[in-house]
């Protein structure tokens, strides 16, 4: 193992969701909540969305950027997804980690493989976020703006991957049973998740 990982004394949550889930509302009540989790900001070779900024959802870099970052090593894991890469910076991660922090981290499914082997078992907690069935998360992106067959059908495809990752989780938080149902339960996943921080 990684001689920077030998002395963990943190614990990673990870959240996986399909898009449109929810999961930002649900972390970012679980943030005013437990204002010391830290949550980590993410590389990507993506494009900035509208009402994004550069440092907060993610650090915006260039493709070249980011090739170079995992040449030097500067990742703790990164994935290409949908055709951007994203990825995890050691020097965002590992600091809060040898602290004793509890850090969340949204990442998705390749990345997550990637950390299982990284990581000690005891020290990750994987969440995943169930939405309801594809029929719900494209009846809600059809009510929120018009969006082409070709959009949705990219959504369609992101959303089998997406929901792949399933399996690995070891809470499956339901919000499809409303928010207060949601918040409640990933309060209860954080609040395990600190009694394993030491
Ligand atoms: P989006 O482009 O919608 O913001 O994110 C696309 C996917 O990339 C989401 O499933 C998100 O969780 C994942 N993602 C975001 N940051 C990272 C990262 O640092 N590493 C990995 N492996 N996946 C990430």
């Amino acid at each position: 193992m990684d001689t920077e990982l030998s002395d963990i004394k943190g614990h990673v949550v990870v959240v996986m969701a399909p898009m449109g889930s929810g999961k930002g509302t649900i972390i970012a009540n679980t943030l005013k909540n437990h204002p010391d989790v830290y949550q980590t900001v993410s590389c990507t070779s993506r494009a900035m969305r509208p009402g994004e900024i550069d440092g907060h959802q993610y650090h915006f870099v260039t493709k070249e950027e980011f090739d170079h970052k995992i040449s030097t090593g500067d990742f703790l894991e990164w994935a290409e997804f949908a055709g951007n890469k994203y990825g995890t910076l050691k020097s965002e991660i590992l600091p809060k980690l040898a602290e004793g922090k509890l850090v969340l981290v949204e990442i998705e499914l390749q990345g997550v493989e990637q950390l299982l082997k990284l990581l000690p078992r005891d020290h990750m907690t994987i969440t995943y976020i169930e939405a309801g069935g594809w029929e719900v998360l494209r009846a809600r992106a059809e009510a929120r703006a018009p969006i082409s067959e070709e959009e949705l059908s990219a959504r369609h495809t992101r959303f089998l991957i997406e929901q792949s990752s399933k399996p690995m989780a070891d809470v499956i938080i339901d919000n499809s049973a409303g928010m207060e149902t949601s918040f409640k339960q990933f309060d209860h996943v954080i609040e395990e998740a600190y009694k394993k921080c030491n």
